[in-house]
């Protein structure tokens, strides 16, 4: 069977995390969104299991639902969750823990250093190793998270996996502001499979399952994902175009001018504001390339661009995301074509164009590659530009995107 998995949430007790973050809000936004599984998150912090054990049962082995007499009526389907846990390690690298149960939760935690109960995604005082070789006593999988970002990821701190691990982890997260288009130009990362997950804080459709994983599985169980994901038998993977990721460029993270690399160093990361530059995701890419153009190994799976559809409802109609208006243009659309990956890929346009004509020719333009992205960078989003848009300075981002540029 096929699912859509999104494996990296936190819940409400992760810094700047929404409070709505719990079970009960996740689940049936999630299955709205077409997930049929989503990471708990944050499973070794007390007060996070305590409300998993309040709301989440274990339905199958390693897989948990909302316990029954919690569900309403109309929220009869939810989603289903797997226990995850992202952890920050001695050098502040994000790792993404995968666990088969409770009991391996307790397990780690018992094992790891650290104040496990400060936040939801703890700092813990040991190396990647370390904590990896907890993590694969207990039969959890283990990776990086977020690969390339400039402030907490792999990359930043080494140039190669295994440097950090010494051995392969079980996976690699891209993180928004890369897709396998970019990293397979890493000889590396060949034989290393490749998620895509949303690191959500809010359960809003803009935020949940942004990115997520299509797994082809026999069962719904810990031990088939888990299969599915070390022997790569992962189908496709959905994200946002990379210039989207908040990371993308290199830019300054308090004014977020974009710099060109040659100029950033010349300033030695310093913008004329005062503010640090941090170094895209693209650049960083481009530094630990192997090849001028991705080498895709035979079972890499596709990549699948998408965008948020709640964003360009808001854009569109010049509203908040989470406001009524949006959120109720699009429920209707997402039930009316059974989920968003439907509506903006997959859907004939001529289903779709008695809905809501602006919005439609938005859609039709992602799908004819025509939409103008500003690129993100230094902590910002990216933007979506609207044909109608007279934003002379974000036009000018749009000219130099790809990582094609630095191969010259
Ligand atoms: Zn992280
Ligand atoms: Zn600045």
């Amino acid at each position: 069977m096929i699912i859509n998995a999104d494996l990296h949430i936190h819940g409400r007790y992760s810094m700047a995390t929404s409070k709505n973050m719990i079970p009960d809000v996740i689940a049936p936004q999630a299955k709205l969104k077409g997930l049929d599984l989503v990471g708990t998150g944050d499973v070794l912090n007390s007060k996070w299991i305590q409300i998993l054990d309040e709301t989440i049962e274990e339905t199958e082995n390693g897989i948990f639902s909302i316990k029954n007499e919690r569900r309403k009526e109309n929220t009869r389907s939810t989603c289903k969750f797997i226990l995850t846990v992202e952890v920050e390690d001695i050098k502040r690298v994000h790792h993404l823990m995968i666990l088969p149960s409770f009991e391996a939760a307790y397990e780690v935690k018992e094992a790891l250093r650290g104040n496990l109960d400060s936040d939801g995604r703890p700092k813990v005082r040991m190396g990647a190793l370390d904590i990896m070789d907890i993590a694969h006593e207990q039969d959890c999988l283990f990776g990086p998270s977020h690969a390339f970002t400039p402030w907490t990821s792999l990359y930043k701190e080494y140039d190669s996996i295994y440097d950090c691990y010494f051995e392969k982890p079980d996976f690699l997260e891209l993180g928004l502001s890369a897709d396998s288009g970019m990293a397979d130009h890493i000889k590396e990362l060949q034989n290393i499979p490749f998620l895509s997950n949303s690191d959500a804080h809010s359960p809003w459709p803009h935020r949940l399952g942004r990115e997520f994983n299509e797994l082809n599985v026999k069962e719904l169980t810990f031990k088939e994902i888990k299969n599915c994901i070390i022997k790569n038998k992962i189908k496709a993977n959905y994200g946002f175009d990379p210039q989207l990721g908040k990371y993308h460029k290199t830019a300054c993270t308090k004014c977020y001018k974009v710099f060109n690399i040659t100029e950033a160093l010349k300033n030695k990361m310093r913008c004329t504001c005062g503010g640090t530059i941090k170094k895209g995701v693209d650049y960083r890419i481009y530094e630990l390339s192997s090849w001028n153009k991705p080498h895709h190994p035979p079972n890499r799976p596709p990549y699948i661009h998408i965008l948020p559809l709640a964003e360009i409802i808001s854009l569109v109609y010049n509203k908040g995301v989470t406001t009524v208006y949006v959120q109720k243009i699009w429920k209707e659309l997402v039930q009316k074509f059974g989920n968003e990956i439907s509506v903006l890929i997959y859907t004939p346009l001529d289903e779709l164009k008695n809905n809501y004509p602006e919005l439609i020719s938005v859609i039709e333009a992602f799908r004819n590659k025509t939409l103008q992205i500003q690129s993100g960078g230094g902590g910002r989003y990216g933007k979506i530009l609207l044909v109608n848009d007279n934003d002379e300075d974000s036009k000018n981002d749009t000219t130099d995107n790809t990582l094609d540029n630095y191969f010259g």
